[in-house]
């Protein structure tokens, strides 16, 4: 046999695999990867069905159905002022991951540079050595927020491209009007490629606003924009997604996409395009979350754990040391075990995972989920 070389010499198996394996093993509340619980929409189920009856079953077009495009378009008008052509700079991708992974092929070239905020989504460094390029790594603050300054240090002539992550996984922080001047100022001084990562855009906390790049015509300019249909329509497993970009930059992403997939789910994206014509189904998303994030808040004032704020996505993070000084990793591979609780231990969202205690909940579940995990950790 032929051995392989292995391009990611570094990586093992995803922490979400392992994660939800123990899980499963040790029969414990998975509180870890993040997908619901409960079911999706029935609407939407009733659509795909009827879009298979109706032998939507071939092909789609390649840069996706023309009536979802149309239809998110509008959406990016009505709630950020965008005006995005749905022929020319949007593209339906098998999900939020492969938009950010086709982005990230389509502007790297071997050696460029790319900032890269930690603790970062675990895919983006990875993504990012497969594609030849070279992450930037920063570290938020304390509170999770951007230190623009290391950020600006950071930045150096082979800089191709900053990734941000707003709502943000797994700090649940949000950007602010300020982070994207300080954003607007680093790009003034040095031109770079934006890889906005907006999966969460619908799950927005305490009336606050959610500043999508597509707000912002100038930041725009050299942004890719990706979302993903499973995160807030409760259909991970669907494995759907976009990537709104300029013109220019959608031709260049076209051309990979077109040769790695070439076209997407047909029936999901004829269900979905006639989903979201009703605007209550993403308009509402916002407050279901804040309740179930309002519940698990609440219950976990009983408990030892202390949770840093969460202002969007469905996670929060959480201290521990009133329990254990026991590093995340170990500690939660006890809590899974013993305790039969699974959550993410936050070291996995870091390079270097040494030296970090904390632990990312995932509340998007059923309140009766979230009910017997609050009472199981409130026995530690
Ligand atoms: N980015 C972030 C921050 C995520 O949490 C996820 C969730 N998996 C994704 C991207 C990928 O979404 P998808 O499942 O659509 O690939
Ligand atoms: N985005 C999900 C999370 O952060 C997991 C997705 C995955 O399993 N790769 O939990």
């Amino acid at each position: 046999m032929l051995s392989i070389p292995s391009k990611l010499p570094q990586v093992g198996t995803t922490v979400f695999t392992t994660m939800s394996a123990l899980a499963s093993q040790y029969h414990a509340i998975n509180l870890g990867q993040g997908f619901p619980d409960f079911p999706m929409n029935g609407k939407l189920v009733e659509l795909v069905t009827d879009a298979m009856r109706h032998n939507y079953n071939q092909y789609a077009p390649m840069p996706g159905w023309m009536p979802l495009r149309e239809v998110l378009c509008e959406k990016f008008e009505s709630l950020y002022g965008a005006t995005i052509h749905p022929d020319s700079e949007i593209t339906i991708t098998p999900g939020g991951t492969y938009a950010l992974y086709t982005a990230l092929t389509t502007i790297l070239e071997p050696g460029d540079e790319v900032i890269v905020l930690e603790p970062a989504y675990d895919s983006y460094v990875p993504n990012i050595i497969v594609n030849g390029g070279v992450p930037v790594l920063v570290s938020l603050n304390d509170d999770f927020s951007i230190p623009w300054d290391r950020v600006g240090a950071a930045v150096s002539d082979r800089t191709k491209a900053i990734m941000i992550n707003s709502p943000n996984n797994p700090t649940g922080s949000i950007l602010s009007a300020d982070d994207i001047e300080a954003l607007r100022q680093l790009i003034r001084r040095q031109p770079m490629f934006i890889v906005s990562d907006e999966v969460y855009e619908h799950l927005v906390f305490d009336g606050k606003a959610h500043h999508s790049l597509l707000r912002y015509p100038d930041l725009m300019e050299n942004a890719f924009v990706c979302f993903s249909f499973g995160k807030v329509y409760h259909c991970t497993g669907w494995k759907l997604g976009y990537c709104v970009a300029p013109k220019a930059l959608t031709a260049a992403f076209r051309k990979i996409h077109q040769y790695n997939c070439f076209s997407c789910h047909t029936p999901s994206q004829v269900a979905l395009a006639g989903f979201l014509k009703d605007k209550d189904q993403y308009l509402s998303l916002g407050a279901f979350f804040q309740e179930k994030r309002d519940f698990f808040f609440k219950g976990m004032e009983a408990t030892r754990f202390v949770l840093k704020p969460s202002f969007g996505s469905y996670f929060a993070c959480a201290t521990y040391n009133r329990i254990t000084d026991l590093p995340d990793a170990q500690f939660a591979g006890v809590l899974v075990k013993d305790h039969g609780v699974a959550t993410i231990p936050v070291s996995a969202f870091y390079q270097d995972p040494s030296g970090h205690h904390l632990l990312r909940f995932c509340f998007g579940k059923k309140q009766e989920t979230l009910e017997k995990a609050i009472e199981k950790l409130t026995r530690l």
